[in-house]
């Protein structure tokens, strides 16, 4: 590798983000924000940022459940909807990341294009295409808005009485199957999980979400680990074949794996390892945030994937990048959780009232209140992106539990 092959550092500096989700939309309004208030000789004046993403769409990923069963058109809106106007926008997807010469290579509808950088952000996100055991073809995948279409169609074609069975025993299976029997009450719909159904979740938080299931008809089959995904069944590791109509699969989300392709540190999952910055641990040009980043265990042992987490790991990787460019010390970060939220169909929810490290407090809105509460939440979700293009920092989460505090959450979705 010569000096000369490398991105030449020039007074600019050019911010490359990769992926248009929650984190990535984030971080770029924040650091042209931060840009546009600059004065005087600061050199974020001289920043210019490049936001790579497959498609010139932000999709709400929060909301894909809804598209699934109907009751929403669509979870999609124009990328300038919500990114600051002078982020210069690439539809394609990044294929590698050559991190020694701080470029990366992007295949576009004209072919592949290289582009380089000074700061790379590093916000792919993630999907539940990633983790299917046998045959992944035969499952509807909860997490991405192009299988969202394919499972739309699916549900709507059933007949009645069909069997649709969603894989997972988190928040995203049961966003999924309750919002299906909701809009279709004519269907079986069963959640298969290979251990408790929302385990994680307080037991009276858990009873009413559960009470809720069942009166929208929800069945849940617990401590059924599913082994393979056939078509029109599932093969348990117990020896059961389940059979199904159409099968969602909403178990542990896992994440593209383009850090790894790229020779950088990632974890054993995939996910580009940052230090308690967001910087990568071996490459201190990269940032990253969102579901894609493993966070140092210190800062960040007790945070879950979640758009509760990429959005203020997007926010703090845009400060990260700017201390960069200003040449001062990297910010540490701190963040902490204020809420879990659930919708059970349209007409109930739950909001979970939850302390800095995620564990519950005694405070808790279900039924209708809850259902508005989480309309609310995913409505500001978009807000406070739009609201980050002309204000750095008009999104904040609470502060981080004490590191004393912070337990180590092993669950990886939600
Ligand atoms: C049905 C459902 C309901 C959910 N509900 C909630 C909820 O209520 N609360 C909550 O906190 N979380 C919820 N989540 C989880 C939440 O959606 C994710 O944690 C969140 O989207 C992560 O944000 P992100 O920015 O890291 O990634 P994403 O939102 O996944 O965005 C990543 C972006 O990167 C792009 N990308 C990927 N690879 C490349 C590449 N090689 N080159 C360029 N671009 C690339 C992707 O196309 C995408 O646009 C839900 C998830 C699902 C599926």
């Amino acid at each position: 590798m010569t000096k000369s092959s490398e991105h030449p550092r020039s007074s600019e500096h050019s911010v490359v983000v990769v992926g248009a989700g929650y984190a990535g939309v984030l971080a770029a309004n924040r650091i042209l924000a931060a840009r546009d208030r600059a004065r005087g000789d600061d050199p974020a004046r001289n920043c210019r940022v490049t936001v790579v993403n497959p498609r010139a769409q932000f999709v709400e990923r929060i909301r894909l459940h809804q598209v699934a069963a109907g009751t929403r058109a669509s979870a999609t809106l124009p990328l300038p909807d919500v990114l600051h106007a002078d982020a210069q926008v690439i539809v394609g997807e990044v294929r590698s990341i050559d991190a020694d010469r701080r470029c990366v290579e992007v295949t576009t509808a004209d072919g592949v294009v290289p582009l380089g950088y000074d700061t790379l952000v590093y916000a792919v996100g993630s999907g539940t295409a990633h983790s299917v055991p046998g045959s992944g073809e035969h499952a509807h995948h909860a997490g991405d808005d192009a299988a969202t279409s394919a499972l739309r169609a699916a549900l709507a074609a059933l007949a009645p009485e069909a069997v649709v069975r969603v894989v997972g025993g988190g928040a995203t299976s049961v966003e999924i199957a309750a919002e299906v029997a909701a809009a279709r009450p004519d269907l079986a719909v069963e959640i298969v999980s290979a251990d408790r159904v929302l385990g994680f979740m307080r037991p009276r938080a858990r009873a009413r979400i559960m009470r809720t299931l069942t009166g929208l008809g929800v069945t849940c089959r617990e401590d059924t680990r599913v082994a393979r995904v056939g078509a029109h069944e599932l093969h348990t590791a117990e020896g059961a074949v389940l059979p199904f109509d159409v099968c969602v699969w909403a178990a542990a989300f896992g994440v593209p794996d383009l850090a790894r392709r790229s020779g950088l540190a990632t974890d054993a999952a995939g996910r580009l390892r940052v230090d308690a910055t967001l910087t990568s641990v071996d490459h201190p040009d990269i940032v990253g945030a969102g579901d894609a980043v493993a966070v140092a265990p210190e800062v960040g042992g007790h945070l879950r994937m979640a758009c509760a987490t990429a959005m203020p790991l997007g926010g703090h990787a845009a400060t990260t990048v700017l201390a960069r460019i200003r040449g001062r010390a990297l910010p540490v970060l701190s963040i902490g959780f204020a809420a879990q939220c659930l919708s059970l169909g349209r007409k109930a929810g739950y909001v979970q009232l939850v302390r800095a490290d995620d564990s519950p407090r005694p405070l808790a809105a279900g039924g209708r209140l809850g259902a508005t509460a989480k309309e609310a939440i995913c409505r500001m979700t978009v807000d406070k992106l739009r609201a980050e293009r002309a204000r750095p920092g008009a999104f904040h989460a609470p502060k981080g539990p004490a590191p004393a505090a912070r337990p180590r959450i092993e669950e990886t979705s939600r």
